[in-house]
């Protein structure tokens, strides 16, 4: 059984897929060929937003954000501790200093009680000046813009919305990517949407950033490419790889995101009252990059892991050490279990096995030796 089973869904889609990858080849136009602004303008249609700007991957997608707001030492970043590394790293790469702030324990994603917390502590220790809040839409469930977006406000902090793992999602038919005052994704190969190597994109409203945005792509061109007019990356997402995502992302509307939601029903209702299940609230709508569930200490957790390798079903922990605890971040002395909720979730949650092509079989034996290790005591 494959964990996410990326070579069935080439097998779905091979004969578009293969088309499209020689129709490049044979263009010769493999920088910012004709495909990527294509791509771009059915991503921020799909998204609901003005404007897309394909760039390398989902890191350099946020950093082009930071470096929109001019994001630098002496500004503090919130950043939910329960997350990928690439969320802090980018903050820290600016030379801005990330906080990070606990996530809930049934939504996974940031606490926005505990958000207001840290907020009133870093303006209170008068060192850093609070900026921008970015948000996780983890393992595919958009985070709570309703109070997200009040705490913005009432701080004047921008939203930085990481939606990597998030593309696909909702609240009340909103999609995930356009709650951020930028917001971005990746096309790593086991996200929602993925592609057949690395890259990303950035979204937003705003006219200017936009402009900025494409500029600091291309190492901060000028209306002419010979006139650099600020300090920019390179960071293009190639025509290839817009080949590949435009063929995906039909596929992704038209029945992916759908059928992947069927397999998280499914989990949802043989693993109910025997483990603790995803919850989404009430109006939200998930990609579920990952189906995550809860057990009750580390051991437990990792004996169900053991026993499920032993029948052949791949399951991973995501993640094992709050963002607070990497090696990269002991000068920021956090104390142990700072956020309580997070150390917690890094002992006890286990992903399994979920794609859009899943067979219904395969979750049946999955949730068949979950209750089967579980039952053992
Ligand atoms: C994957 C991921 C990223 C980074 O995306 P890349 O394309 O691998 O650079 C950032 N944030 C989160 C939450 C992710 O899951």
């Amino acid at each position: 059984m494959q964990f996410r089973d990326l070579k069935k869904q080439y097998q779905v889609l091979k004969s578009e897929i293969d088309k499209a990858m020689i129709e490049t080849a044979e263009s010769g136009a493999f920088i910012m060929g004709k495909a990527v602004k294509e791509l771009e303008k059915s991503l921020a249609e799909y998204v609901g937003v003005k404007h897309c700007i394909g760039c390398a991957n989902g890191t350099d997608a946020l950093t082009l954000a930071l470096k929109v707001w001019n994001i630098g030492a002496g500004d503090a970043v919130f950043v939910p501790d329960f997350t990928f590394f690439a969320t802090a790293e980018v903050v820290s790469l600016e030379g801005a200093t990330p906080v990070f702030v606990d996530v809930d324990s049934d939504t996974f994603n940031i606490d926005t009680k505990k958000l207001t917390e840290s907020i009133e502590k870093v303006i209170q220790e008068g060192k850093l000046t609070p900026k921008v809040i970015i948000t996780v839409d983890l393992f595919g469930l958009p985070a709570d813009y309703q109070e997200v977006r009040k705490i913005a406000n009432k701080y004047n902090l921008y939203i930085l919305e990481d939606g990597a793992q998030g593309f696909g999602g909702a609240i009340n038919g909103k999609r995930a990517c356009s709650f951020g005052d930028i917001s971005t994704t990746s096309f790593f190969p086991a996200k929602p949407l993925g592609c057949y190597g690395d890259g990303g994109a950035v979204f937003t409203d705003n006219d200017e950033w936009a402009v900025v945005l494409d500029s600091l792509r291309v190492h901060g061109k000028g209306s002419f490419k010979y006139d650099n007019v600020r300090i920019g990356v390179n960071s293009r997402l190639d025509t290839l790889q817009a080949a590949i995502l435009k063929v995906k992302l039909d596929a992704f509307k038209n029945y992916e995101v759908e059928d992947i939601n069927k397999a998280a029903k499914l989990y949802t209702e043989k693993l109910k009252g025997i483990v603790k299940t995803p919850i989404i609230p009430e109006g939200y709508y998930s990609s579920w990059a990952q189906y995550t569930i809860q057990l009750e200490n580390r051991e437990q957790r990792d004996r169900l892991q053991a026993f499920l390798k032993e029948n052949g079903i791949p399951s991973m922990v995501y993640y094992p050490k709050p963002l607070n605890e990497q090696t990269a971040y002991h000068s920021l002395n956090y104390a142990i279990g700072s956020n309580p909720v997070t150390s917690k979730l890094c002992e006890t949650v286990l992903s399994l096995p979920i794609h859009p092509y899943i067979p219904n079989e395969d979750i049946m034996l999955v949730c068949e030796k979950v209750i089967e290790c579980l039952k053992q005591g």
